[in-house]
């Protein structure tokens, strides 16, 4: 099959001839249909994650249709539409137990752990537990980033952030998951100020419903950003998003909130490059309150999709760029000085 293969980090890579992967007993094969291009890839191409081994396919998030089912799988056959979390939870770890598989203890993930999306065929690990069924109205290019950036967003804002109408709530990093969090925070009638030092990122935001804007100037105080929010928002900012993941972004995020605001940590911060300062002191004198979120469990995919096919969530809006998968190494190397704006997906 033909996959996008990182031979070493840093590097470009290159589309090439490669096995086709193994389905594993309680797995399945995807053929994929489309497959976007995040940020975290562009970690995992860096080298900022200690799971990813060379020779390495990126991508973890991709809509397609089931093309094999190992043969311990129950309920799922070749055929099939689907999409998967990122998070390819046990099943039977406790947090799996408990509902929250975003989260599993002994997770696998594709584009991470093992070889990813960028490929005509992708393996779902463990596939009972995290393959999600898409709605016959759903497109591939409108699926492929509901396995990370747009769940990631919906489940952070409508869930962890617990958005709620007239509120404002602060995006900090508009790319894709940020683009994704406006839109839903939008849809579910929240007031949202979009944070981005690149003025198309925050025109898509505009776009997207914002009704305020703030460009940050580089290198800018984190604290004087969020005050710059605050204003711009001219009233409460209840909900902050670091959409990023950066020490900047995570600290005018937490420092823009009014007192018992919730700030939500969506953009990865590898260990790699060395923890954040957060301005804990505004947490205790404010009562904020600081949440992490990590994609969503495949079982809570059933409210999303159904707000997809209604139409009140249309991610297929955010898709900016479609490029074929021999475009697709050179573009996720471009995307740590470059970040594209809106949500690139590749064909294969
Ligand atoms: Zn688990
Ligand atoms: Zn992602």
């Amino acid at each position: 099959m033909r996959a996008v293969v990182v031979e070493a980090f840093g590097s470009v890579p290159q589309l090439r001839d490669v096995p086709e992967p193994a389905c594993p007993p309680d797995g399945a094969l995807v053929r994929v249909e489309a497959t976007g291009l995040c940020r975290s890839d562009w970690h995992a191409l860096a080298g900022h994650d200690p799971d990813v081994a060379l020779p390495h396919v990126p991508g973890h998030e991709f809509a397609g249709v089931v093309a094999e089912v190992g043969p311990d799988v129950r309920g799922w056959r070749p055929g099939e539409r689907v999409t998967a979390p990122f998070v390819n939870a046990c099943g039977r770890c406790g947090p799996c137990r408990a509902g929250e598989q975003q989260v599993c203890a002994d997770q696998r993930q594709p584009g991470f752990t093992h070889w990813g999306s960028f490929a005509e065929l992708v393996v779902v690990e463990r596939a009972e537990v995290n393959l999600v069924r898409l709605p016959p109205d759903v497109d591939a290019v409108a699926a492929a980033a509901l396995g990370c950036r747009f769940a990631t967003a919906f489940r952070a804002v409508a869930h962890v952030g617990r958005a709620a109408p007239g509120e404002w709530v602060a995006v900090h990093g508009c790319g894709g998951v940020g683009l994704s969090a406006v839109h839903v925070a939008v849809a579910a009638g929240a007031r949202v100020v979009a944070v981005d030092v690149r003025r198309p990122a925050l025109d898509l935001a505009v776009a997207a419903g914002a009704e305020a804007v703030v460009l940050p100037e580089p290198g800018e105080d984190p604290l004087g950003v969020a005050a710059r929010v605050r204003d711009a928002a001219g009233g409460d900012v209840a909900l902050s998003l670091d959409a990023l993941g950066s020490p900047a972004t995570c600290a005018a995020s937490v420092a823009c909130l009014a007192p018992r605001g919730r700030h939500v940590q969506v953009g990865l911060l590898p260990d790699a490059l060395g923890w954040p300062a957060v301005p804990m002191h505004l947490v205790i004198a404010g009562e904020l309150e600081v949440l992490g979120s990590h994609g969503m469990a495949a079982r809570r995919y059933p409210e999303l999709l159904g707000l997809v096919a209604a139409g009140r969530l249309r991610p297929a809006e955010l898709v900016t760029n479609r490029i074929d998968l021999a475009a697709a190494g050179p573009a996720l190397a471009a995307m740590g000085e470059a970040p594209p704006t809106g949500i690139t997906v590749a064909i294969p």
